[in-house]
């Protein structure tokens, strides 16, 4: 007697990768009563353990809203840094562009969290919610993308059935791979190397860029140490997130320094500004690459965040970038349903891509083309940047236009972003 497959579980999106992407489209449309499946191939709970990943992530205010909307922003408001300002420079110039939030209204310009926070508040929400079941550490074994539906099959047996499929599966999805679309992309020969620095002085909630001709060097506001961690830096209780971009050929040898050594080298970078540093943890480093999706769908298949698009972390705006097109697809999918279409039909995913590509291209070229023009030292281009911050500096609506773009509250905003309910 053959032995009859195992009954198919049935669910409307079946969400491959429960990173921040993922979780958050997750309890979008879990929230919203659709039923939703969400696969890792890895463990959540270790993806969100202190010192999973030494990143922090810059949350403009438009990202906050959606957070809030799908119920994970209040669990990380006691670890949220909030951005009162930033300051740009050139170099060793004495030029330099202010952006203070004051100018443009009463709320910050974003917060910075810690990414195993973002995780841990965002795997909360999904726990909480009846109607997303997650299936974690599961990798996938197939996925077929019929008609009708696409059915999945999971390592430990489990068959799924769905409407749709949603990838985001990050920079490297294997389901964008899978369904033969093509990407844009090059490496930038720059790595970003990133670790938390603990020093003397407060550093206001002011975050500041410096463009250096080896690439852009940042230090992000972190609210203060916990008592542990500020004991393991000799007592200093102030927190900032580095990161700091290098030539890929010599970041290793950097992020490998003995300890003094590499704050020693911070310390030429930052100056005295902050007073005395101390680096206790772990030193991290990210080879940078930009890749772009040329197709964002495909038959009951779409690419969410670093799955159709991952760019230069210049401007953080990445994950921004993921958390609008989790709020656009959520929104597009829940109207559906709420029309009583196939959430899954080709003319519902075409209206994703419509929505999304288009602005993801842009912040794709402008951090693309940022990143060129101030990652060397080309005398004439020293010189237009020069101008170019001076002009920013004197005129006040560039310097608001400029900061509502980085607060990610413009243009053809979804539902979640603009702070509505879904
Ligand atoms: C140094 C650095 C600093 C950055 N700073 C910022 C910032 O300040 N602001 C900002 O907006 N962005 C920032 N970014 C970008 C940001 O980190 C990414 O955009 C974000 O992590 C993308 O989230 P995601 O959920 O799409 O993908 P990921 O975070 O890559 O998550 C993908 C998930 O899919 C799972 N997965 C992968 N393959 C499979 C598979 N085959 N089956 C099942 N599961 C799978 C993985 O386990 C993972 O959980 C930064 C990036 C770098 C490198």
């Amino acid at each position: 007697m053959t032995a009859r497959p195992p009954a198919e579980d049935r669910c409307d999106a079946l969400i491959v990768g429960a990173g921040p992407v993922g979780m958050t489209l997750a309890a979008a449309l879990g929230g919203a009563g659709l039923r939703v499946a969400l696969v890792d191939r890895a463990d959540p709970d270790a993806q969100a353990a202190l010192g999973a990943d030494g990143r922090t992530t810059a949350i403009s205010a438009g990202s906050r809203r959606v957070l809030d909307g799908v119920g994970a922003w209040a669990a990380l408001t006691a670890d949220a840094c909030p951005i009162d300002a930033i300051r740009v420079a050139d170099g060793g110039s004495p030029l330099f562009v202010h952006y203070d939030a004051a100018e443009v209204g009463d709320d910050p310009l974003g917060h910075i969290v810690d990414n195993f926070a973002l995780r841990g508040a965002l795997l909360a929400r999904v726990r909480a919610l009846p109607c997303v079941r997650l299936l974690a550490p599961a990798p996938v074994t197939e996925i077929v993308c019929g008609p009708v539906a696409a059915t999945a099959r999971l390592a430990d047996g489990t068959a799924l059935r769905a409407a749709v499929v949603l990838a985001c599966d990050g920079r490297r999805s294997a389901l964008r791979t899978e369904a033969g679309i093509e990407t844009v992309e090059w490496s930038y020969g720059q790595d970003a190397i990133v670790c938390t620095v603990h020093h003397e002085h407060p550093h206001g909630n002011v975050a500041v860029e410096h463009f250096r001709p080896d690439g852009p060097f940042a230090m992000l506001p972190m609210t203060d140490a916990p008592a542990a961690a500020a004991r393991a830096a000799g007592g200093l209780v102030h927190r900032s997130s580095i990161v700091w971009t290098e030539r890929a050929a010599i970041a290793p040898d950097i992020a490998a320094l003995p300890r003094a050594e590499f704050e020693f080298e911070l310390v030429r970078r930052v100056g005295d500004r902050l007073g005395r540093l101390a680096v206790p943890g772990t030193v991290w480093r990210h080879p940078l690459a930009l890749t772009h999706a040329r197709h964002y769908v495909d038959r009951r298949l779409a690419l969410v965040g670093d799955a159709a698009h991952a760019i230069h972390p210049i401007a953080g705006q990445g994950l921004n970038m993921g958390f609008r097109d989790a709020a656009a697809l959520a929104e597009l999918l829940v109207d559906a349903r709420r029309c009583g279409l196939d959430i899954g039909a080709a003319g519902v995913l075409a209206g994703y891509e419509r929505w999304r590509r288009f602005d993801n291209t842009v912040l794709a070229v402008v951090t693309d083309a940022i990143n060129r023009l101030f990652s060397n030292d080309i005398a004439p281009l020293r010189t237009a940047r020069r101008l170019g911050f001076g002009a920013v500096q004197r005129i006040a609506p560039a310097r608001r236009l400029f900061m509502r773009h980085a607060m990610g509250v413009v243009g053809d905003l979804p539902r979640l972003a603009r702070g509505e309910t879904l």
